[in-house]
């Protein structure tokens, strides 16, 4: 009987082949399957409408045009619907010590809620417990975005993120990776708060020799094309690239280095004007060029220079996702506040000119065909930047900088799977590739913000419509 009922919910061609071929195996009953959905190809640019996804075993198994019914454990009505890849946030943090692992741990939840089903830690000081929630969400006790981690940071002697790996000698750049490559780590995250110009490059180097990609900040001391040469797979924030668009930048890195010595070493933000003033479009398309020969993607955290240019002015006492974020990490955010508001006027309002002039590098670098990624930045410290929400804010603010919605999209998608080497098994809605997707009531082309119109999850194949959301944003609230 129930035989007969699921040859009935099948489509004729299935059924005709099924005739043709009475010894094959019974029907595959799929675990899900969203009908009559505008697909969003994010390697094309375009829609694919009216399409059946199928999902089996955490997979996407088949892709097409809706031509009949299927059988399936559970089924969604996918019409006037978008179906979107699962976000990637290519920056993000777990951080601030043992004691805030359990607050750390909340904000899964919160990435998951808000599309985001796979999340690259830039570095921290709790790779122990990302290792547990990965154990957990592989086990299925957990619901999260899959966590890709660089784990410690390398920074040089005195590092201002505790658990950094500190490094002078080329030994002790060693001795570093050995000891990120016996933890497993995915990538190697490079730190500049103490780090030497010559340990920097030795990093890149090291890295390269051993298999390691590297990403990371830069001493500016050195110069963005050296440690592209070296192989640095991706330049996090856009200071380092701007740097590199001075047309004085050979001398504007003498003069940090020579400074070095003296008693007033130059730091980054006391050399930002310069490299401001002196600003070179033919330097930017040349190292616009090199990044794109070397694959040096660039990951701009455009969202987070937003929130800190405008700290001082904004109030973000009302915002209504502080309900998610856990006081002691809400505690963390004090610091960069108290600073916002001791900078002087001239100061606030050269940060909003840097972040102005940021955001036209953008479109220049995806047009020399750079690759970018979507990154928050989002974790403890970072005031206001709320895991999730704040990738909506990145998406926005690139489309805003001259991207195409598409082209945004493709930077929190496939440009981050294809990083992290996975692109084969994530990143588009392809049959073989993880089940993991967001559902949206609205097109994503259209208008980028509709990636926030979010109906629901599928992470590793498992649904989460819109009140399991809500239930899952509940058991993390602030009581
Ligand atoms: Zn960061």
């Amino acid at each position: 009987m129930k035989k007969t009922l699921l040859l009935l919910a099948l489509p004729a061609t299935a059924l005709l082949a099924r005739e043709a071929r009475r010894s094959a195996p019974p029907a595959k009953i799929y675990d899900l399957v969203i009908n009559h959905v505008s697909v969003v190809d994010v390697a094309a640019g375009r829609l694919r409408p009216d399409q059946t996804v199928a999902v089996a075993g955490g997979k996407i198994v088949r892709v097409g045009p809706a031509t009949g019914r299927y059988a399936a454990r559970q089924t969604v009505d996918g019409t006037g619907r978008y179906l979107l890849p699962g976000l990637w946030d290519m920056h993000v943090h777990f951080r601030g010590g043992d004691s805030l692992a359990a607050a750390n741990k909340k904000s899964l939840a919160l990435y998951l809620a808000h599309g985001i089903t796979t999340v690259r830690d830039a570095g921290g000081d709790l790779t122990p417990f990302i290792y547990q929630w990965r154990q957990e969400e592989a086990a299925g006790t957990l619901a999260g975005p899959r966590l890709f981690t660089s784990g410690p940071k390398i920074d040089g002697p005195g590092a201002t993120w505790p658990g950094s790996l500190e490094v002078t000698t080329p030994a002790q750049v060693s001795h570093a990776l050995d000891s990120l490559q016996k933890l497993r780590v995915d990538y190697v995250k490079i730190y500049d708060s103490k780090l030497s110009g010559e340990a920097y490059l030795e990093t890149i180097a090291q890295a390269e020799q051993r298999g390691l990609k590297t990403t990371g900040h830069m001493p500016y001391s050195v110069t963005l094309a050296e440690a592209v040469n070296r192989g640095l797979d991706a330049t996090e924030h856009l200071y380092y690239v701007f740097k590199a668009c001075s047309g004085k930048e050979d001398s504007l890195t003498a003069l940090v280095r020579n400074s070095l010595t003296t008693s007033k070493p130059l730091g980054l933000f006391a050399l930002l004007p310069a490299v401001y003033d002196t600003y070179s479009p033919a330097a930017a398309q040349r190292i616009f060029r090199l990044m794109a020969a070397h694959h040096t993607a660039a990951v701009p955290t455009l969202a987070i220079g937003h929130t800190l240019a405008g700290l001082a002015e904004n109030d973000h006492a009302h915002d209504t996702l502080r309900a998610y974020i856990d006081p002691k990490i809400q505690r963390t955010y004090a610091k960069r506040l108290a600073g916002a508001r001791q900078q002087s006027a001239a100061a606030r309002a050269f940060s909003q000119k840097l972040e102005a002039r940021f955001r036209t590098l953008v479109p220049q670098m995806q047009a020399a065909g750079v690759a970018i990624l979507a990154g928050s930045d989002s974790g403890p410290f970072n005031s206001f930047t709320y895991p999730g929400a704040s990738l909506h804010d990145e998406l926005r603010l690139l489309v805003q900088a001259g991207l195409t919605p598409a082209q945004a999209l493709r930077a929190a998608t496939l440009n981050g799977a294809t990083f992290m080497g996975v692109a084969a098994r994530s990143g588009s809605i392809t049959e073989g590739k993880d089940a993991d997707l967001v559902l949206l009531t609205a097109n994503p082309l259209a208008d980028i913000t509709n990636t926030r119109q979010i109906e629901a999850v599928v992470s590793r194949g498992k649904l989460y419509a819109r009140a399991d959301l809500g239930r899952m944003l509940a058991a993390i609230k602030n009581k």
